[in-house]
């Protein structure tokens, strides 16, 4: 088993950027846990399935389904989805399926089986309470919700997707709240883990923040 680094947080709180930044920088792998229930979501849907269908129904069709990540790539049944999985109607369908036990069950071994053999940057809603517990560093993102909001209009709006100031904040509002009441996993500070509040701070400033806690008991 690698070293792993487990970062938590809402969505926009910067969680993907400075694990990107973070994993580049110690030279290690960086595992993008929200990619992979986007990319259940896009097969789901693919396969008709919806929301409020059984477990059994939900068990039978990911038995077929096979996700992983190449050099940062993530891959469906082989097909590179990298691009596809970030609208956001697969971001609501991603929150939605991740409340279902089946999925959960179905990507922790996934989950786990990035960091055996290499030192990983993890990022998600319950790496450092479920699927890493005994990480090697644990930090809770967050920033303040107008902050969420903003980053996230900005970053869809980057990647050539139509919507609005206010839309963006509905969905940022919509899955914090299931992120956070659903039974299985939900999102939580782990009581080991550092918060950070990256509201005011830029990333720069935030992976400077993280490598000196890392680096101080080396
Ligand atoms: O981080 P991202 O917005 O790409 O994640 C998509 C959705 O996947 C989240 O809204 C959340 O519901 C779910 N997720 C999760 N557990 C994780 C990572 C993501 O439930 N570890």
């Amino acid at each position: 088993m690698g070293k792993v680094i487990a970062i938590d947080g809402p969505s926009g709180a910067g969680k993907g950027t400075i694990a990107k930044l973070l994993a580049k920088e110690l030279g290690f792998s960086c595992l993008d846990t929200g990619a992979l229930y986007r990319a259940v979501a896009l097969a789901l849907r693919e396969k008709r399935i919806e929301p409020e269908d059984s477990d059994d129904k939900l068990k039978a069709a990911l038995t077929n389904i096979d996700v992983s990540f190449v050099d940062g790539r993530v891959l469906l049944n082989g097909k590179d989805v990298s691009e596809e999985i970030r609208t956001t109607e697969i971001g609501h369908y991603s929150s939605v399926f991740s409340a279902r036990k089946v999925v959960r069950d179905f990507l922790l071994g996934i989950q786990r089986n990035a960091a055996k053999n290499a030192d990983i940057v993890a990022e998600g809603r319950d790496m450092t309470t479920v699927v890493f517990p005994d990480a090697w560093k644990k930090f809770y993102l967050d920033a303040s919700l107008n902050e969420r909001a903003k980053r996230r209009y900005l970053q869809l709006k980057e990647q050539g997707v139509d919507i609005t100031e206010s839309e963006a904040k509905n969905d940022v509002v919509e899955r914090d709240k299931r992120d956070s009441s659903r039974d299985i996993a939900p999102l939580r500070k782990a009581e080991d883990a550092v918060l950070i509040d990256s509201s005011t701070m830029t990333s720069g400033e935030v992976l400077e923040y993280l490598l000196k806690i890392i680096r101080a008991d080396h």
